[in-house]
């Protein structure tokens, strides 16, 4: 029997609902429970695929190939909990079913309305495709009395009458913030976010309270009144060092017993948070550090690289240091001499991206790695920008380009209308609609025995998941191999690179498929371990 567990926020975004959702799920499977994640997203965009990175962070994708929320991402990393498709919809997708629901005829006549039409959609997919799991946890997006967020509010509502208040628990994060001027921390917009919350007929079972500092009792109490639940129903959300502590500090603040409680669950058992200690004590206390320069576009928001700055971390426990991070845009490479800014860096990532804004600098960042055997990790675009420098500067390939910036002589990376998925042709063409339309999800690829990364992998065949339009082309293998650049990673039929390397350099790996989706704390990409001890090595030898 499934259990819910709806999150809100209130107050203002950004508390970090999408962690705090992750880490609870974490919480309930260290006590042996088995979770799911959700998280339904208020904007009328189908799916976040065509939203800008500035606009919306990264788009995670699911081995199904779904463009999903990052929140996505954090709930994988802390549950290991593969995500699917439908662990994310958006209001635009919910009223895109409706429509096409009416337009089909399936309403019989009836006026369509947002209750009880739009609504039970809602309901539908949250109730979808979980029977798996002991408890789904089931977060919305956005700040409540967001216009957008009602329908969501009154189905998830309408879900508590239904399934009975004995599995569904409404848990709100909120702000209590310190007023320096008056040295207090405050409780009013807490009451406030919860009237706003009652006014659509939920009372929360549960308040998470995001504070930058403790919350003394009477704070405690004082919400605990006014916004009518019980005093141990109010738990600190402090800000910690590391979000791999937010699982442990949940527990210490009785979380956990909150939840097992509310259900009528086993309260007496303790979770096994084994795991999530080691990897704090990881984290606080490394036996060195590392400079890893990111060299990309969208470098002064970080969220767009969450996955990634997370599985360099990972890389780092794993190899017991702290990995520091230079992000670096990569158009300030385009002036000549530039690169030399790179001479501290123990490593060199260029992550994705999509357009020629900063290309040049990608390339120059390439080369400098290349020439001064600094590790290097191209990842999709990086590993693109890899392949056109080795083209141009080693295979003398001079006019290299990819088709993603227009038409060029020298197409080394191109436009993919047709690839296997499985057994199965998929075709596109360069006038279809942008969205869903990459290569995406999960795809094997076939490693070389002789290679690098087949002894990293330490597997001949491995599943990782794109996001990309182009692809590199296959054509210049042979130019590109005989000028060191080893394909060392194949689609299943060969037609598609999926990993280059040099031989002649201590760690220059280019992969098309984004492996820092698949990174965790607990269970560190190999990749990404094996790109941090190659940091590592280097560090040592300066
Ligand atoms: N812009 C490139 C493509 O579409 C790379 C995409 C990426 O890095 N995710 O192929």
């Amino acid at each position: 029997m499934t259990r819910f567990i709806f999150i809100t926020g209130g107050v203002v975004s950004s508390l970090g609902k999408g962690l705090a959702s992750a880490a609870l799920g974490a919480l309930l499977q260290a006590r042996g429970f088995k979770v799911r994640l959700r998280k339904l997203d208020p904007y009328l965009n189908v799916d976040p695929g065509t939203m800008s990175p500035f606009q919306h962070g990264e788009v995670y994708v699911t081995d199904d190939g779904a463009e999903t929320d990052l929140d996505l991402g954090h709930y994988e990393r802390f549950t290991g909990v593969a995500s699917r498709q439908s662990d994310n919809v958006t209001a635009g997708r919910i009223y895109s079913t409706v429509i096409a629901r009416e337009r089909h005829g399936d309403y019989l006549g009836a006026t369509v309305q947002v209750i009880p039409h739009v609504t039970d959609a809602i309901k539908e997919f949250i109730t979808a495709d979980c029977e798996d799991a002991d408890f789904l946890l089931c977060e919305i997006g956005g700040t409540v009395g967001d216009i957008e967020s009602l329908p969501f509010l009154e189905a998830i509502r309408q879900m508590g009458n239904e399934v009975g208040r004995e599995r569904a628990m409404y848990v709100h994060l909120t702000l209590v913030p310190y007023i320096a001027t008056a040295g207090e921390l405050k409780t009013k917009p807490t009451q406030h976010s919860v009237k706003e919350l009652l006014s659509v007929g939920i009372q929360p079972d549960g308040l998470l309270c995001r504070s930058d500092r403790e919350i003394p009792y009477a704070e405690r109490r004082k919400i605990a009144q006014f916004c009518n639940v019980r005093e141990e129903a109010v738990i600190q959300a402090l800000d910690v060092d590391t979000i791999y502590q937010v699982p442990i500090s949940y527990h210490e603040q009785g979380f956990d017993e909150l939840v097992c409680r509310h259900f009528g669950l086993d309260q007496g058992r303790q979770p096994d948070l084994s795991r999530w200690i080691e990897i704090v004590e990881r984290v606080r206390s490394p036996e060195g550090e590392v400079k890893i320069g990111v060299v990309g576009k969208y470098t002064h928001l970080q969220d767009s690289y969450k996955s990634l700055s997370e599985a360099l971390v990972h890389g780092g426990i794993s190899n017991n240091v702290r990995v520091n991070l230079d992000w670096i845009e990569a158009e300030i490479f385009e002036t000549e001499g530039a690169v030399q800014k790179l001479d501290d860096v123990n490593g060199i990532l260029v992550p994705g991206g999509f357009g020629e804004r900063g290309t040049e600098g990608k390339i120059a960042a390439v080369k400098f790695a290349r020439e001064h055997k600094v590790p290097y990790f191209g990842i999709c675009f990086g590993m693109q920008m890899a392949v056109i420098e080795v083209a141009r500067n080693l295979a003398g390939i001079s006019g290299a380009g990819s088709t993603e910036f227009g038409a060029t002589e020298k197409p080394v990376v191109g436009l993919l209308t047709e690839w296997m998925r499985g057994d199965e042709l998929e075709r596109r063409n360069a006038e279809d609609n942008l969205g869903g339309t990459m290569r995406l999800g999960a795809y094997e690829c076939h490693l070389a025995p002789d290679s690098r990364v087949a002894g990293i992998y330490d597997t001949p065949v491995i599943s990782e998941r794109h996001r990309h339009r182009y692809e590199v082309n296959i054509n210049y293998q042979e130019d590109l191999e005989s000028a060191g650049l080893m394909f060392s990673g194949l689609s299943p039929d060969k037609e598609l690179p999926e990993i280059v390397e040099l031989r002649d350099h201590p760690w220059f790996i280019g992969v098309q498929f984004h492996p820092e989706l698949r990174s965790k704390p607990f269970d560190p990409h190999p990749l990404f371990s094996s790109f941090i001890e190659a940091a590592v090595n280097k560090s040592r030898l300066v």
